[in-house]
Parts: C-alpha cells; sequence; structure tokens
C-alpha cells in the first residue's frame, strides 16, 4: 500500500529526513516511535503531501506522489490523516465538519453525505453530538470526530500523529479504542505515538526513527522486549 524509497526532506540547511525506506503493506498496522524531532511528522506529512519530498519516492498504492501529475485533493482523500490538534472547523457543526469532504472534494449529493456521516459518528461514538459545535466537546470527542471526519473520505491508509498526546489522560482510551477498532476491520494504517501499549497491542510492526532515519523495526515484542540498537535502547529506557 505504501512504498517509501530513500525519502529525503530538507527544510533549507537543516536535513530532517536521511533516507528513509519503509513499506506497509494493506491492513497493515505500523507504529512510529521516536524522539522529539526525529522527523516522525515530517516524515507522515510526506505521505499525503502536506510536504513536498526533496528526493526519493513515495509510492501509494502504485501511484508515485513524485509524478508531477498527481491529483492531490484525490490523494489526500485516499490518505487520511488525524493529527495531534483536531483541526476542526470551529464554527461548522460536527456532522457539518465530517460531511464537508464529501461534498466539496467528491461532489457527494448532501443527503447521502449527511448519512453516511451519522453512521460514522454512531461508530466514534458521538451520534448525540451531530449538531453540536466543536467547541463544546471534549478533547476526546474532538479527536474521534476528526477520525470520523477523516473516515468519511473512504481512505485506502489512515496516518495518526500523535493523535492522543494532547488529551488529558482520561480521555485516551476512548479515541485508542476507536482506532482498535478501525484495526481490527482492517484499516491500513501508521500511527505515530507514544502509546508504547498501544503499539506494542495493535502494531503488526514498529518502526523506531531516531535523527531522521529509521533506526530500527521490527516486531513489537522484539523492539520493547529486545531492542538490538542501542539508541532503541536509550529511548524506551526514557519513556517506559
Ligand atoms: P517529530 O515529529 O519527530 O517531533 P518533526 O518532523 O516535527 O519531528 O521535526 C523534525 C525536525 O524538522 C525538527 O528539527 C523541526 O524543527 C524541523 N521542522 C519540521 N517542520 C519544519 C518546517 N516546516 N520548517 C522548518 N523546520 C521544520
Ligand atoms: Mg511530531
Amino acid at each position: 500500500m505504501i512504498k517509501v524509497k530513500d525519502l529525503h526532506k530538507s527544510f533549507g540547511k537543516l536535513q530532517v529526513l536521511k533516507g528513509i525506506h519503509a513499506e506497509v503493506k494493506e491492513k497493515e498496522v505500523v507504529c512510529v516511535i521516536g524522539p522529539s524531532g526525529s522527523g516522525k511528522s515530517t516524515f507522515l506529512r510526506c505521505l499525503n503531501l502536506l510536504e513536498e519530498v526533496t528526493s526519493g519516492e513515495v509510492i501509494i498504492d502504485g501511484e508515485s506522489l513524485t509524478n508531477p501529475k498527481i491529483d492531490i485533493n484525490k490523494l489526500r482523500s485516499q490518505v487520511g490523516m488525524v493529527f495531534q490538534h483536531f483541526n476542526l472547523f470551529p464554527h461548522k457543526t460536527v456532522l457539518e465538519n465530517v460531511t464537508m469532504g464529501p461534498i466539496r472534494v467528491k461532489e457527494t449529493p448532501k443527503q447521502d453525505a449527511d448519512e453516511l456521516a451519522l453512521q460514522l459518528l454512531e461508530k466514534v461514538g458521538l451520534s448525540d453530538k451531530a449538531n453540536v459545535y466543536p467547541a463544546s466537546l471534549s478533547g476526546g470527542q474532538k479527536q474521534r470526530v476528526a477520525i470520523a471526519r477523516a473516515l468519511a473520505m473512504n481512505p485506502k491508509v489512515m496516518l495518526f500523529d500523535e493523535p492522543t498526546s494532547a488529551l488529558d489522560p482520561e480521555l485516551v482510551g476512548d479515541v485508542l479504542e476507536v482506532m482498535k477498532e478501525l484495526a481490527k476491520e482492517g484499516m491500513t494504517m501508521v500511527v505515530v505515538t507514544h502509546e508504547m501499549g498501544f503499539a506494542r497491542e495493535m502494531g503488526d510492526r514498529v518502526i523506531f526513527m531516531d535523527q531522521g532515519i529509521i533506526m530500527e523495526e521490527g516486531d513489537p515484542s522484539v523492539i520493547f522486549d529486545n531492542p538490538q540498537n542501542p539508541r532503541t535502547q536509550e529511548f524506551l529506557n526514557k519513556v517506559l
């Protein structure tokens, strides 16, 4: 589903990604862990062209993102993204936040978009919040709306960038539950997270990123219980 070959990304003179090679298979859940500033967000953002890659190649479902003819709107609808800070539209209701993408980008008739949105809100446990504004929701509820909004585009892949990092601890569980459900349904997912429990339980594979490269990757049991790279060990000693 995703193939990344020798991906480099610089901001001016700052080299952030220094040759990333990675593959994500259909239905796979890959968790990305690593210290702050190691390039995890930049890596995710290169997967849906929120950042232009400096060199190397990213291929999603057979389509190369470096192809100048790529349809960015189509790509973004196929690659859903959930951010740390929700990014909901404050002046739109929950329902409107979820229907906006399908109506504007996919030209879905409003009635169909509403129906789909209500189904998705039910899935994330928020069917009673369809007509409220984001300001009246808790962080965990906002994040679940953001997940429903991404799913409304019927993506092939979902990217999560620390989806629970901005939440109060007691709100983290509900969001992780929704993500677990998605994973069980076979959604292909790349999840940057500090939730080591989630990575261990749901990750088919864990990638440890440090200083713009993948230092180590493997089965969660190996990464967490028997990491081979001293940098991985050092990082896990700090966070576990
Ligand atoms: P992580 O998500 O692992 O914390 P990031 O990908 O956010 O790491 O950032 C990696 C490095 O790239 C940091 O040094 C950050 O300051 C830098 N960086 C990220 N985005 C930009 C940008 N738009 N312009 C300049 N530097 C950036
Ligand atoms: Mg980040």
